[in-house]
């Protein structure tokens, strides 16, 4: 597996018309070598793979990395400078959106007769396409999604608060072998759930309310991540017809997926369906965002993405309404695109669900 990611890392180097690049992002180093730990760096040429880390790394990386080569540097830069000396490198491609400004000058400085090619949209897509290892540990986040939040559902009732669900989410995931929180949790009732990132607040919910719940946690450095919004007992019928909404915006933005269809034709499936029952100021953020080693990555489902769903890409789906004053509802789903369509990585149902008061 490592093995053919490295190979499409390989496959940039040469038609980039790069010597070679150089990785600094840990999400890609570990996506590239295996590397779980928190500093180091990965030079790809058209032929070898280089992880080079710092002392108190090196056993984790020699068990741990499939690389060519493991490398100890004393000062990274340094280290960085002298293999590609070595390897007589001439155009290195880099994470632009990652490397500090001030590194790029050192490299400028130091790294004479190197020239710096700035990578963005090209290295994005390198973990675009999840692989079957990927997969299974995107499945077994979402799957401790479902349990620990089957098991905190009780909890969610008049009385408690949003904090505290937070709390117990977290506790319920991390038993179950989550490796963390995958953001901080949103637990947002009533009026609050007009707030699209409504991060939990010691507010107590309250009967006929909608209490919207947006969690993830990590397994193996993969991320689940999904929403859920529930009412407390029998709630007003403009609420209901928000949540309708919602849901079948959800529904038809799922059922418009499936490879070669662009990204931004299924936000505007969701946004023309939520615009056309009349809300259409009240979803102001994109449709989705890619899930994997970051929560947030590559791409992007909006209407100014320029991507297309290609067979094996991970993203949410994650319609909202949003109304100030009243309250709102979010329902989101993490997908990945099949040959004929999608499938859905997150398990537990988004059909409107009465929680007894
Ligand atoms: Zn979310
Ligand atoms: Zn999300």
């Amino acid at each position: 597996m490592l093995e053919s990611r490295a190979l499409g890392a390989q496959q940039l180097v040469g038609t980039g018309d790069l010597d070679a690049i150089l990785f600094a992002g840990l999400p890609n180093i570990r996506y590239l070598t295996g590397f779980s730990g928190t500093d180091g760096v990965v030079v790809v040429t058209a032929s070898a793979v280089y992880f080079l880390c710092d002392s108190r790394y090196t056993t984790q990386a020699r068990a741990q990395v499939a690389a060519t080569e493991v490398r100890e540097y004393k000062v990274k830069l340094d280290g960085v400078l002298a293999l590609l000396r070595e390897l007589g490198v001439r155009r290195v491609g880099f994470e632009a959106d990652l490397l500090p400004y001030a590194v790029y000058e050192t490299f400028q400085q130091k790294g004479e007769g190197i020239s710096w090619v700035p990578l963005t949209r090209r290295l994005a897509s390198l973990r675009g396409r999840k692989d079957a290892t990927e997969l299974e540990l995107l499945e077994q986040a979402a799957r401790l999604n479902a349990e620990a939040f089957a098991e905190i559902l009780p909890l969610i009732r008049p009385g408690a608060r949003e904090c505290d669900i937070a709390l117990e989410l977290e506790i319920a995931l991390r038993r179950r072998g989550g490796e963390d929180k995958a953001f901080d949790f949103i637990v947002a009732s009533g009026e609050r759930g007009a707030l699209p990132h409504g991060v939990a607040s010691e507010k107590t919910l309250a009967a006929g309310e909608l209490v919207t719940v947006d969690f993830g946690t990590r397994r193996g450095g993969y991320h689940s991540d999904e929403t859920l919004t529930l009412a407390l007992g029998e709630v007003s019928e403009r609420h209901r017809m928000i949540y309708d909404c919602v849901l079948q915006a959800h529904d038809l933005a799922l059922a418009a997926i499936r490879p070669g269809v662009a990204l931004r034709d299924i936000d505007a499936v969701a946004r023309n369906h939520i615009a056309a029952s009349g809300f259409g100021d009240y979803f102001g953020h994109g449709l989705g965002h890619g899930v994997g080693l970051e929560v947030h990555e590559y791409p992007t489902a909006s209407s100014r993405s320029e991507d297309l769903a290609e067979e094996g890409m991970v993203f949410t789906v994650e319609p909202g309404i949003y109304i100030p004053g009243f309250g709102g509802v979010r329902i989101e789903d993490t997908i990945v695109v099949t040959a004929e369509g999608c499938r859905r990585l997150t398990r537990i149902s988004k059909d409107f669900r009465i929680l007894p008061v």
